[in-house]
């Protein structure tokens, strides 16, 4: 055991004196005292105070090259204030009383944590895995910026199913730069309300437009706490409703079809739901072979196509035109699941026709998507939803691309 001046500047406390330093193998403890020529003054009041007692405490620091443990040990001064009769306790700056560490080693746990996964960090650090999540909770809590609620004027809702037993929460994303700004757990119409019941009437009254699946409890909740906003029906849901409309024609044609015809269909699932430019040419064709011998199957495929031209109007009256087209083309087929959508998209018709005033998608909440999975993978879970919500905002939010 030997003491080594010359780590003396890596414990400079202001106001705080260096006792001692040790060092072994195993750990290095500090020990400071304040510096007994300074007047104690009230933290409150800033008058001068009176001392009641000292008590030892140690607090947790950086390690120090391979020595993982390394300890501050201080007399916390206690003391009471005459003029404005309150307790005080006065620390060495720099350390948290509460995690019992220094806020210098709860920041590297905080940038440990944006790259590892919490229970890695005790790897590399004398702390375990909930301490760790507790410090970089804390670190975050008191150091992220809160979302900017005032500048919303496009914003995103939708729900995301994050671990097993369909477990969702609700999110509500900024559509213009794609900052996440609430996360509650479940898709009722209270978790969303939670969010508006934080805005001013100043900040409700500058969203105009809020992007949704038309499925789910949203849309009363909006017309309720966002009265002057125009819904939007997102367009990717509103196709992949429609794949499952398209899936619901193939599973019929499926039963329908003969031992031998069988083959057309089969393994058709996704080259149907793909985008044709997407398709692999050996896809394109066996689509082809299948189009050719079925033709409920073609003519759906056809009106998917189709209907995506519905989101490159324009001129609302122009689009509203078109969608009237789709509708009746769509009722012709007389395909049940084609009918049955084509009455939902003309029940719907003003939420999806707000598109083009307002071009909200939320083609970038993939992008969310992605980010959410692998910090509920990697980091927290989703048990406490407070601090995923930090994490998420830590990784900076996607932008969520308005077309
Ligand atoms: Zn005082």
């Amino acid at each position: 055991m030997s003491s080594s001046p010359s780590l003396r500047p890596l414990y400079n406390f202001s106001d705080w004196v260096i006792q001692e330093i040790k060092l072994n193998s195993e750990i290095v403890t500090v020990r400071i005292r304040r510096n007994r020529q300074l007047t104690i003054y009230c933290p409150h009041c800033i008058r001068k105070a009176g001392e009641n007692r000292r008590v030892m405490q140690t607090a947790k620091d950086l390690p120090l090259g391979p020595i993982k443990l390394v300890q501050i040990i201080y007399e916390a001064i206690q003391g009471y204030c005459n003029a404005c009769h309150r307790h005080f306790t006065i620390l060495p700056p720099g350390i948290d009383p509460k995690a019992k560490a220094t806020k210098r080693l709860m920041h590297y746990v905080c940038k440990l944590c944006r790259f590892m996964p919490t229970n890695k960090v005790p790897e590399f650090l004398p702390i375990s895995t909930s301490t760790a999540r507790r410090w970089d909770k804390r670190v975050l809590t008191k150091e992220l910026p809160s979302p900017d609620l005032d500048n919303l004027r496009v914003i995103l809702v939708d729900e995301k199913s994050i671990g097993p037993h369909h477990y969702y929460v609700t999110v509500v994303i900024n559509g213009d730069n794609g900052d996440v700004l609430h996360l509650a757990e479940g898709k009722k119409k209270e978790s969303l309300e939670a969010f508006f019941l934080k805005l001013t009437p100043e900040q409700i009254a500058n969203i105009t437009a809020v992007g949704m699946d038309r499925a789910g409890a949203y849309k009363s909740v909006v017309n309720k706490h966002v009265p002057n906003a125009d819904i939007v029906f997102d367009k990717f849901h509103l196709i992949a409703n429609y794949n499952e409309a398209l899936d619901e024609v193939r599973r019929a044609e499926w039963k329908k079809a003969e031992a031998e015809d069988k083959k057309f269909i089969k393994g058709q699932r996704y080259n149907l739901f793909k985008n044709p430019e997407n398709l692999k040419p050996e896809q394109d064709q066996s689509l082809k072979d299948l189009f050719e011998f079925n033709e409920p199957l073609f003519q759906s495929y056809l009106l998917k196509d189709t209907l995506k031209n519905l989101w490159t109007y324009v001129y609302p009256k122009s689009a509203s035109k078109f969608l009237d087209k789709w509708i009746s083309w769509a009722k012709e087929t007389c395909l049940v699941p084609l009918v049955k959508f084509a009455k939902g998209l003309d029940r719907d018709r003003k939420e999806i026709l707000s598109f083009i005033r307002h071009r909200v998608t939320s083609a970038k909440i993939e992008a969310f998507n992605a980010t959410i999975s692998r910090i509920v993978k990697r980091a927290c879970g989703y048990q406490d939803l407070e601090y995923l919500f930090l994490k998420i905002r830590q990784a900076g939010s996607p932008p969520v691309l308005q077309t």
